[in-house]
């Protein structure tokens, strides 16, 4: 039997070697961090060196980090930081981010999947009294990536808060805190090689933002709760790794190979954002005539994992918001599925998908014809 091929990476990636080893090291520690005691300390130590690994990767001071259990309540606690303010998201946001945003200013973007700076420059003069702006680094369907720092520059000219959702972003290029110039930024252990059910909020201490979970003092007070000792230290060892551009320029040649070839088959196929700058690792792609679970479904009887929309959403398909927010019809919406390289992937999988999409698009062709034919 063929090997499956794991292309879902967005969704999450595999644990990275390093987290795997610190995680197992890090079972073995038995004390809680807020007791006194040795092994209290111990546990502890473990916490604060994830802590600093963490904010290392994206240029912060380990004081700015907020463990939580992942991108979801992180980008829930950033909002906390929201009240009495006006809301700006962008119309691409995750759905983590949108829960947060109901009565927001929805930031509309470009055909190809950029914020568009000039009509959030024009909202936020419109706008009386203090602003919270979150907009995401990179999209976790089409991989676009966004202006942060232009994003920063207006909203700070307006004396807004500015959050950043690099859930997507961080160990696939750089995330630098200081070059965002951004006040929060989210990240999730588990899309960057760490384990699920861990992430931070790294955010200026000096935010006025009350903790979602209240009851004990853990992470100076911003989040009540015994830490998640295991999963923080396998997301500071991941943090460690970090982005290499020696694997980022491997993913994009991989996947620039796969969408030169997807539409050398089937021209009328469409890679969405394919001239903004993107993620290495992320092609978002319709093929036409053919529903995107329907797609998921044939590719996984051929041994290969990909997703359909936004995998986030527990299985269930819904129409993507982002490509609808890009204008992108919902035909043709209904159409595209998601490839997310990662560390792990190799050439010969890149083949193994571009061998498979052939086969299910050749196949709906040949179904598409025969019904031409018979009407
Ligand atoms: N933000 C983005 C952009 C994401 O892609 C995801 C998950 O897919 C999240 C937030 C949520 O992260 P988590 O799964 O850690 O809650």
């Amino acid at each position: 039997m063929k090997r499956t091929v794991y292309l879902d990476n967005n969704a999450t990636a595999p644990a990275r070697p390093e987290a795997r080893e610190v995680a197992r090291a890090a079972l073995e520690a038995v004390g809680n961090p807020s007791s006194v005691h040795g092994h209290g300390q111990m546990a502890r130590r473990l916490i604060e060196e994830a802590r600093e690994r963490v904010a290392r990767l994206v240029g912060a001071s380990p004081a700015w980090v907020t463990f939580t259990s992942g991108g979801t309540e992180a980008n829930a606690l950033a909002f906390q930081a929201a009240a009495r303010r006006s809301v700006f998201v962008s119309a691409m946001e995750h759905p983590s981010v949108m829960a947060q945003a109901s009565g927001a200013t929805l930031l509309p973007v470009t055909p190809d999947g950029v914020v568009d700076l000039a009509a959030f420059e024009k909202a936020l003069a419109g706008t009386e009294g203090p602003a919270f702006v979150s907009v995401m680094l990179a999209n976790n369907e089409t991989g676009v990536v966004q202006p942060l720092a232009a994003v920063a520059e207006v909203a700070h000219r307006h004396c807004a808060i500015v959050h950043c959702d690099a859930v997507q972003a961080a160990g696939k290029m750089t995330v630098d805190l200081a070059a965002l110039g951004v006040d929060a930024i989210t990240l999730s252990a588990h899309k960057l090689g760490g384990l699920p059910g861990c992430g931070a909020l790294i955010a200026d201490p000096s935010l006025s933002m009350p903790p979602l979970l209240a009851g004990g003092g853990q992470e100076r007070s911003r989040r009540a709760g015994t830490e998640n000792i295991v999963g923080i230290a396998a997301f500071g060892a991941a943090a460690d790794v970090g982005f290499r551009p020696q694997e980022a320029q491997s993913r994009q040649r991989m996947r620039d190979r796969i969408e030169d070839a997807l539409l050398a088959i089937e021209p009328a196929a469409r890679v969405f954002g394919r001239d903004a700058p993107r993620l290495p690792n992320t092609t978002c792609v319709a093929m036409p005539g053919l529903a995107a679970e329907t797609q998921v479904i044939a590719m996984d009887l051929l041994g290969i994992s990909v997703s359909a929309g936004a995998a986030c959403s527990s299985g269930k398909v819904h129409r993507s918001h982002v490509l609808k927010a890009m204008g992108v019809d919902d035909a043709e919406a209904d159409t595209a599925i998601r490839v997310s390289l990662g560390w792990a992937n190799t050439e010969e999988d890149a083949e193994r998908f571009i061998d498979a999409w052939r086969t299910v698009c050749m196949r709906t062709r040949g179904h598409t014809l025969t019904g031409v034919t018979a009407a």
